[in-house]
């Protein structure tokens, strides 16, 4: 089942010897620590086991949204948003980016009320944000047929596209210098004297003083084998597109039942926006403890399941040796089955509220795996326990959006640059310190 067609991208040949850096994983977080730390000057290899943004990086919805989300993510959001707007003129490359709002809308009082209380979270950001009804609203929701009653728009909000903007950051970074290599999984670490020297990938050994973990889903189990506990697991989404329709909102919409948006060529993006499943491994058992408040906090949008993936996750190795050939290897690209489930019922919910929809045909589904933390705030950290080891992880649904941003603030931690936000909330050890962690809404 492939996902969506992505351009082909120029890997280099030659695995270099030695380098500053070595950013493992050629999602959107490893392309855009990779752009910063070339364009500083920072001599810096990216290692991709399969393919640039081959996994959740080109299968999300594209949504840059600064808005219903942590308020503590807010800082590096607002930063994220500026880079996106000057990213296609800084890479060279189309991204797809977009602000054209997003509305979140509100069909009970309930609701309406939940959306003000977040709307205060940007109080004095001055972003425009507002609640829109009436004509306002029947003007940005043309032709619809539902019961919103008010929405939460979002003007500073937007949309990029997902199958454009990782490579065209990661041929930027390439141009500044980086070198890219894909189908080149890193297997291990290599220490001496208690600090990062080196990796072993699939082709050989590099010698670096820093490396980046940006594996995405992977991240955990790579870093396992390192001997450094990150709780994740990972939740299936579901996700089609369709062909291009005249008409329609311009500005992407998010309600109770649903997430849409326009596509740049002209479809829409659809998904059902409770339709999350979080297959039963071996993993929900370690790490189940931890994730209750945030399964607490979202079970409306979850649902449990026993499939292959514990048969396959139970089969999978957790610790190798680097001349062993390693899961990433295995593995070249997730590339999850969609639910048939929430395709349907996406779909029908999108139909029904945007009736003009029905002249249109879905035109490719398919499935991502999201990454997720106990409390949905991602790792961008050193790794306290191994010097020149940094960790840009755990994006929980939110990285593409943020992922601009979170390359540049990992690229201040390898540098020791002045953070761009402050990154205590994204510190690996507030899983381990005491600290008492959960996912905030800012409802
Ligand atoms: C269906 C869906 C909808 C989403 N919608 C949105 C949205 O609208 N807005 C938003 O902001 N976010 C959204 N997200 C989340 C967003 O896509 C992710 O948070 C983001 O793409 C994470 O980027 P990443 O680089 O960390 O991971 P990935 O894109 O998954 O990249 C990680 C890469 O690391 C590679 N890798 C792993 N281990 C190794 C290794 N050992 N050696 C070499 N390579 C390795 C993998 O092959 C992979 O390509 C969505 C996600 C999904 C799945």
């Amino acid at each position: 089942m492939p996902g969506p067609r992505l351009p082909h991208f120029q890997s280099d040949l030659a695995l270099p010897k030695a380098v500053d850096a070595v950013v493992i994983g050629g999602g959107i977080i490893g392309a855009a620590t990779a752009l910063e730390l070339a364009e500083r000057g920072v001599s810096v290899l990216l290692c991709e086991k399969g393919q640039i943004a081959g996994e959740q990086s080109s299968r999300n919805w594209g949504w840059v949204r600064l808005a219903c989300r942590d308020p503590r993510e807010i800082p590096l959001m607002a930063e994220s948003l500026h880079l996106w707007a000057g990213l296609a003129e800084r890479t060279g490359r189309e991204t797809g980016f977009t602000r054209s709002g997003i509305l979140y809308t509100a069909e009970t009082a309930r609701r309406e009320a939940q959306l003000e209380r977040w709307l205060r979270n940007l109080d004095g950001l001055g972003q425009g944000a507002r609640m829109v009804r009436g004509r306002q609203l029947a003007e940005l929701m043309p032709g619809h047929q539902t019961r919103t009653c008010s929405a939460l728009l979002t003007p500073m909000d937007g949309r990029a596209e997902p199958q454009m903007a990782t490579h065209a950051i990661a041929g930027a970074a390439q141009a500044a210098g980086a070198r890219i290599m894909t189908e080149c999984a890193v297997r291990s670490l290599e220490t001496a004297a208690g600090r990062i020297s080196g990796v072993m990938t699939e082709r050989g050994r590099v010698a670096c003083s820093a490396v980046i973990v940006a594996g995405g889903a992977w991240s955990r189990l790579f870093l396992g084998n390192a001997g450094i506990a990150l709780p994740q697991l990972k939740v299936l989404n579901s996700v089609l597109r369709t062909s291009p329709v005249q008409g329609g909102p311009e500005t992407a919409v998010r309600s109770a039942s649903l997430g849409l948006r326009k596509r740049a060529d002209g479809g829409y993006t659809v998904a059902d926006a409770h339709e999350n499943i979080v297959d039963i491994v071996p993993d929900s058992l370690r790490l189940g403890w931890k994730f209750l408040p945030s399964y607490r906090q979202e079970w409306r949008a979850l649902q449990f399941r026993l499939s292959n993936r514990w048969r396959e996750e139970a089969a999978q190795a957790r610790r190798w040796q680097p001349h062993q050939t390693t899961p990433f290897e295995l593995c070249r690209v997730l590339d999850p089955a969609p639910s048939q489930k929430a395709l349907k019922s996406g779909w029908a919910a999108a139909q029904k509220a945007f009736p003009l929809l029905k002249t249109a045909d879905v035109v490719q589904s398919w499935g991502g795996l999201i990454d997720v933390t106990p409390d949905a705030l991602p790792v961008i950290s050193q790794a306290d326990t191994l010097p020149g080891l940094f960790i840009a992880t755990g994006f929980s649904g939110h990285g593409f959006g943020i992922g601009p941003a979170a390359g540049r603030l990992a690229a201040d931690l390898v540098t020791g640059d002045r953070p761009l936000v402050d990154p205590r909330p994204f510190r690996l050890s507030r899983f381990s310190d005491g600290t008492r962690y959960g996912p905030q809404t800012g409802y």
